[in-house]
């Protein structure tokens, strides 16, 4: 079992047109067709959104994934055209809100890893490789691979894991000339914000990104860049391989839940529980230190 523990209804604002509710944003379309993409302070972990929220997480990553665009910029389009919050909307709207270009989505989470953990290690360990890429001989948990590696997983719905394929097999799905962009440019934009995350102490461990096309066909990055919630940040202080690395995400709120105190057990039929006051608390603030880690700014 997995999924919502508790849905959240949409808002009802004139003039929006409520498309989907996502694990942790919701999208809306505005008279003028573009996209409303609003952050919520929504938590997921192990398949599950949590009935507990992470209280300015939502703003947090929104102001984060803006930061990054601006300096990605010259590699690749984004989607973003404002963060005007629509008449109407909910007052917490403010931060959370981005007006994009509404694309046609490829159905490919667009992953570059520079250091091996997480699904890269499971797959290193059954046997050398991750999504068809041949690797060393000798690496270990947290190591940095000798150059990034670009790999693909099928986006999967709520409740279901991503899975990574070969690039071969998303060549078969896309088309080769897509894939063959797609490498291309999240190998380029994984490259610069490493160099640029490094630079403020942070490595970014492997990352991921979410490509569609526009109307004219040209390849725009989309969805949310480089936050804690699609990314591994790791402060470079405390990089040992060999062991897992403390990061800037949910790491807190995966201790707490596997632990006795939660009184949660992974593998039945239950969601999860509520999260205690302490753990929201030591959660926001690594949300927070990331962002300021990164953007030099105080939250
Ligand atoms: P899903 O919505 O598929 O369940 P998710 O739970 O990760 O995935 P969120 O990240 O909460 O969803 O919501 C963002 C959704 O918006 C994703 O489905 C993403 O693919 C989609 N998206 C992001 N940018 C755009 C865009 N410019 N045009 C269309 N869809 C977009
Ligand atoms: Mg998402």
């Amino acid at each position: 079992m997995s999924g919502f523990v508790d849905k959240p209804e949409p808002a009802e604002v004139p003039g929006l047109v409520h498309l989907h509710t996502g694990k942790v944003r919701d999208l809306y379309q505005n008279e003028a067709g573009e996209l409303v993409m609003v952050a919520s302070d929504r938590m997921s972990a192990f398949d599950w959104v949590l009935p507990t929220g992470i209280p300015d997480k939502g703003r947090i990553l929104t102001a984060l994934s803006l930061w990054w665009f601006d300096r990605i910029a010259d590699l690749v389009p984004h989607h973003v055209i404002s963060t005007d919050v629509p008449e109407g909307a909910p007052a917490d709207w403010e931060g959370r809100t981005t007006v994009c270009r509404r694309l046609d989505m490829i159905p490919v989470e667009a992953v570059a890893r520079g250091y091996l953990a997480g699904s890269g290690l499971v797959e290193y360990r059954e046997g050398r490789t991750v999504c068809g890429v041949t690797l060393p001989e000798g690496l270990v948990d947290g190591s940095e691979l000798p150059a990034p590696i670009f790999t693909p997983a099928t986006k999967a719905e709520v409740g279901e894991h991503d899975e990574n394929v070969t690039y071969e097999e998303v060549a078969r799905q896309v088309g080769p000339d897509t894939a063959a962009r797609l490498r291309q440019t999240s190998l380029a934009v994984y490259g610069r914000a490493r160099d640029i995350a490094r630079d403020r102490g942070i490595i970014l461990a492997d990352t991921k990104f979410e490509f569609g096309h526009d109307d004219q066909g040209h390849l725009v990055i989309g969805d949310e860049v480089l936050t804690p919630d699609s990314s591994r940040f790791w402060p470079v202080e405390q990089w040992e391989p060999g062991r897992p690395q403390p990061s800037y995400d949910k790491q807190f709120v995966r201790d707490w839940l596997t632990s006795p105190e939660s009184g949660w057990d992974r593998a039945s039929e239950q969601p999860p529980p509520p999260l205690p006051q302490h753990v929201v608390e030591a959660t926001r603030a690594k949300y927070i230190e990331a962002y300021e880690r990164l953007t030099g700014s105080a939250w």
